[in-house]
């Protein structure tokens, strides 16, 4: 029991409030929270944090040394809809109203408004309301000044009484939501150098997919910070999946370009051509890293590439569904979800495609973009990519290791 501010018997505590996990079966729901908690255990492990949890209905409670710390750390979890710093307490009303009035008087001076949000469990004794008014009422008769306000208060904090205990908090730090990692199964992520596929990455782990990413490196042919800034976005996202390592693989690409060129195919296919030959060789590690979907970072109408017309014959390439999370998106509302999960780089450097054409085309036509490929010798470029990768994983924000052949170990 960790002593609280207010005396040696109040016991202060993490609780994480999950979701969109109430809609699942009771099973479901079961195996569900029990990803969650073991991947709240895994990202407070892996900061050396040890805690004792308990799950009583709806909630996960987290006992630790360092609440703030646990708190940070847990409203960073996919699934969690919020977290809050509580103290517990009886079930008492008056050692529940005392707690309150302890609480609220670090933040509620004359002058301000307040409301009390209270809940409880059983049916019977105090409604939830009755809760709420005996000890608001008794916080107003012991800060001078105060106006109630139920709508929009300056101050609110939040009751709770239940089986195991009351609990009093007036901060609720927002998590990111979605479901626990790994709960849908892994996916392919084609992550680049840019603003989009992080942001992409990160919605598809949101939604409770593992997530390996695939990055091709066009050697000479890309900026000449892309790699890096592609290894970058893979650290940052690491710190989404606290706890799990991030696996990533780079494939080698700039024989394609030399083909493209050589060979003096049109440029305005280059970049279908180019998301083309991604598909293909993300359609052969799929296996390998037991992933069940593509994700990528495209939008509709973002750049000339990136029109229906196109984006049908890129997925043609594909041997697996293609996600898309920003499809519909506008271009600072990417920005801004960038900003805030932290991969948004105002200063990248040199990113810099110097195969891009003046001209992409807006509708390539399948049958001719095949027969330039076959031409290309397209398989042996794909062989050529798988022969020529490595490694790089990623943990809590590190890389790993960044070694080791994927294919012809
Ligand atoms: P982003 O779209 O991620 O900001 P970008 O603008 O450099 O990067 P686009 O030309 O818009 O790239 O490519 C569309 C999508 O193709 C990207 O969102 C990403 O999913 C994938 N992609 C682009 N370049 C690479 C690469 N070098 N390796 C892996 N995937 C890539
Ligand atoms: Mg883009």
């Amino acid at each position: 029991m960790v002593a609280g501010r207010d005396g040696p018997d109040e016991e202060i505590l993490v609780m994480a409030r999950y979701g969109e996990l109430f809609l699942k079966s009771e099973p479901v729901k079961h195996h569900f929270i029990g990803m969650l908690l073991r991947n709240i255990r895994k990202a407070l492990g892996a900061s050396g944090i040890s805690c004792r949890y308990e799950t009583p209905r709806g909630r996960i409670l987290i006992s630790g040394d360092d609440p703030e710390r646990i708190a940070g750390i847990v409203s960073r979890i996919f699934g969690i809809v919020d977290v809050s710093i509580c103290h517990r307490t009886s079930k008492e009303l008056s050692e529940l109203s005392r707690s309150a009035l302890a609480l609220a008087s670090y933040s509620l001076f004359a002058g301000m408004s307040f409301a009390v949000r209270a809940k409880r469990q059983h049916k019977t004794g105090l409604t939830s309301q009755e809760l709420g008014t005996e000890i608001g009422s008794f916080i107003y008769d012991h800060i001078q000044g105060l106006n109630v306000d139920l709508d929009d208060p300056d101050y609110e904090i939040f009751i709770e009484m239940r089986d195991f205990g009351g609990l009093v908090y007036d901060r609720r730090i927002p998590g990111p939501g979605g479901l626990p990692w790994g709960t849908q199964g892994r996916v392919l992520v084609l992550l680049s150098s840019g603003i989009d596929s992080p942001v992409a990455s990160y919605l598809a782990m949101k939604r409770g997919c593992e997530i390996t990413h695939l990055y091709l490196d066009a050697g000479r042919w890309a900026g000449r910070d892309v790699t890096a800034a592609a290894i970058d976005n893979h650290r940052k996202l690491s710190l989404w999946c606290a706890g799990n390592p991030l696996p990533m693989v780079i494939a080698v690409s700039e024989p394609l370009f030399d083909r493209m060129i050589q060979l003096k195919i049109p440029p305005r296919y280059r970049c279908v051509i180019c998301k083309r030959f991604m598909q293909k060789v993300a359609g052969r590690l799929l296996a390998h890293e037991g992933a069940l979907a593509v994700v990528t970072g495209e939008n509709l109408g973002q750049v000339a590439s990136q029109t229906l017309a196109n984006l049908g014959v890129i997925s043609d390439a594909a041997t697996a569904p293609v996600l898309r999370p920003l499809i519909t998106y506008d271009k600072e509302e990417t920005i801004i979800l960038a900003r805030r999960i932290g991969t948004f780089d105002a200063t990248p450097g040199d990113l810099a495609c110097r195969a891009v054409p003046k001209m992409p085309a807006t509708a390539a036509v399948l049958d001719e973009v095949r027969t330039y490929e076959q031409e290309m010798g397209i398989e042996d470029l794909v062989e050529y990519a798988l022969a020529h990768t490595r490694f790089v994983t990623a943990l809590d924000g590190r890389i790993m290791e960044e070694a080791g052949l994927v294919h012809g170990e």
